[in-house]
């Protein structure tokens, strides 16, 4: 245990739990070994190509070893990977480069991956999707000869809190939740992809950390709360125990979602991979509040056809036979590049053409999709909602409801993101049958801060009351029309947050399905008129931090479930 008083380093929470374990850090990633670099002058260049073959079996074996530890899929990779770093070709031609170059081994490693990625890329086909793993094994090898530890997350004996400066989305959708119990980064923002998947798949979450990586040692013990946002460094033992003991309760949900004197709140799930929807339903979501569609497009040379997407739709629609599913349409540009949609580069693609602005450029697109979701709705038995992200202005939100109409998909609403159309919600909702906030993009326009960049994390929080008065626009000008108004960004997924959510008059919050048990146990434990003190409270802030403060302070209930 640490000889010094604990140290609490404040970052932003992204996923909720408590956990106690030792940190690890993630280790620097792999940089390229300069051009040209040769070995000196009499040095011993047997030795050195001799160290290449010893990497190489060492990196195989490793590789082979994660192998027999993983399954399925996962374990056929590593053991093609383990086969690329024992390939006698990859070898061969860096020893020669060490032998007739004089480059030193590192390097000549460096020019030979490369040279075999190009032979691949030339092949094409299944070759050229090896290139990640040459890299990888490339990487590997830099390391092993170099003398770092390899790249990527590191193996551990017990599970550990995994650190790092950031993380990629792609990276946290593949940890393993019981060998990585918490993640914290130093940089990174609340609305980022990483943070939104962290929450997905339950792993408690800090980013925005700011000096975590200054005050680690090896193996220091950490206590994370992803609800607090805060890193403890050397927690004391009863702090660690009381930890441990929170995070064996367990909650589940059953619905349905109302607060304490029984105000119906709808608790949604959000689905993007419709492969997850069943499990949304088995979680107890009474419905999808935000069925994002861009999983059929990303990645992709074109479009998919009609087909494909009735497929697709079907598969969310019959988890969810006889209740509402709200199927965003396409959300494309800005962090959601796709080729066949992009137009002239964009100096600020967040304020570009995304979101329904694609559909001037792209009618085809929303029709085709429309035709697939309404084809999808009728040989299903879910109650079809439609609505269009991005929207800015009452004309835009009556030229989509008339789009769906021709389809005769007659629910379609707007996902209020965008300041101007939350204060013109009341016209906008003249038109349309409801309004799903998305607090993310809502944060990201009002604040002036990319949902993506760490350094303006701070003002990327739903807390900040400019936004919760946007919020408060929206209720009232959607009542003014008696519509609807959910909320599907990740503000939905905080159980206090949710509290003031509803006391500004959300009628149903849709989020990932992990969080729907925390966030019905605090609204069940509070009145609705409890909701809307909470809701004056945060308006009157001052600041985000402060609304944050005074709502929790005002809400015992979060501290006693440990949220
Ligand atoms: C949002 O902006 O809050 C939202 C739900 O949409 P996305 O995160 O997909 O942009
Ligand atoms: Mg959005």
């Amino acid at each position: 245990m640490s000889a010094h008083p604990p140290t609490v380093i404040t970052g932003i929470g992204v996923s909720p739990g408590r956990v106690a374990a030792p940190a690890v850090r993630m280790p620097d990633p792999i940089t390229e070994p300069p051009a040209g670099r040769r070995l000196p002058p009499g040095a011993d260049h047997e030795a050195a190509a001799q160290r290449i073959a010893a990497a190489s079996e060492h990196v195989r074996a490793d590789l082979d070893a994660a192998a027999e530890r993983a399954q399925g899929d996962a374990a056929d990779l590593l053991h093609t990977t383990a086969a690329i770093a024992a390939d006698p070709t990859l070898v061969a031609d860096a020893v020669e480069r060490v032998m007739t170059d004089h480059l030193v081994p590192e390097r000549a490693v460096w020019e030979a991956a490369d040279a075999v990625a190009e032979q691949f890329l030339a092949i094409g086909g299944l070759f050229a999707e090896r290139i990640r793993d040459i890299a990888d094994v490339r990487d590997r090898l830099v390391a092993v000869l170099t003398d770092r530890p390899a790249p990527g997350v590191p193996e551990g004996d017990e599970p550990f809190v995994l650190v790092a400066l950031d993380l990629a989305p792609a990276l946290v959708a593949t940890l393993d939740p019981e060998r990585v119990l918490a993640i914290v980064t130093a940089a990174g923002g609340p609305t980022a992809h990483t943070a939104i998947l962290a929450r997905a798949r339950g792993i408690p979450g800090v980013v925005a950390a700011r000096g975590i990586l200054e005050a680690l040692d090896d193996d220091a013990l950490v206590l994370v709360d992803g609800a607090a946002g805060t890193v403890t460094v050397g927690p004391d033992p009863e702090q660690v125990a009381a930890a441990r003991a929170l995070a064996a309760q367990v909650r589940t949900f059953s619905g349905p979602g109302q607060t304490a004197d029984g105000r119906r709140v709808e608790l949604l799930a959000n689905v993007g991979d419709p492969g997850a929807a069943q499990a949304a339903a088995d979680a107890g979501a009474e419905g999808v509040g935000l069925f994002r569609t861009e999983f059929a497009f990303l990645d992709r040379e074109e479009a998919p056809t009609i087909e494909e997407q009735v497929r697709a739709y079907r598969q969310v629609f019959s988890a969810f036979a006889g209740r509402k599913v709200v199927i965003r349409t396409l959300d494309a540009g800005a962090d959601k590049p796709m080729p066949f949609l992009s137009g002239d580069d964009e100096v600020n693609p967040a304020l570009g053409v995304r979101g329904l602005r694609t559909v001037v450029g792209h009618p085809d697109i929303l029709e085709d999709q429309l035709t697939a979701i309404s084809t999808a709705a009728a040989v299903e038995q879910a109650e079809v909602w439609v609505m269009a992200p991005m929207v800015s202005t009452v004309d835009e939100a009556a030229d989509f409801v008339a789009a769906c109409a021709r389809h005769r998909l007659t629910t379609a609403g707007v996902m209020i993101e965008v300041p101007s159309a939350a204060l013109m919600s009341g016209p906008i909702l003249a038109h349309a049958a409801f309004a799903s906030i998305g607090t993310n993009d809502l944060v990201q326009y009002t604040m002036a801060a990319d949902r993506l960049l760490g350094a303006v994390a701070h003002l990327s929080v739903a807390w900040q009351p400019a936004v919760l008065q946007l919020v408060a626009a929206t209720c009232a000008g959607a009542a003014a029309q008696g519509r609807p108004v959910g909320v599907c960004g990740e503000a939905a997924a905080s159980p206090a947050m949710a509290a003031v959510l509803v006391g500004l008059g959300v009628t149903s919050l849709s989020m990932t399905p992990r969080a729907l048990a925390d966030v019905a146990a605090v609204l069940g434990a509070t009145t609705y008129d409890e909701c809307r003190r909470l809701a004056g409270l945060a308006l009157a802030a001052p600041s985000a931090e402060d609304a944050r403060a005074t709502v929790r302070a005002a809400l015992p209930v979060l501290e006693e479930l440990g949220l």
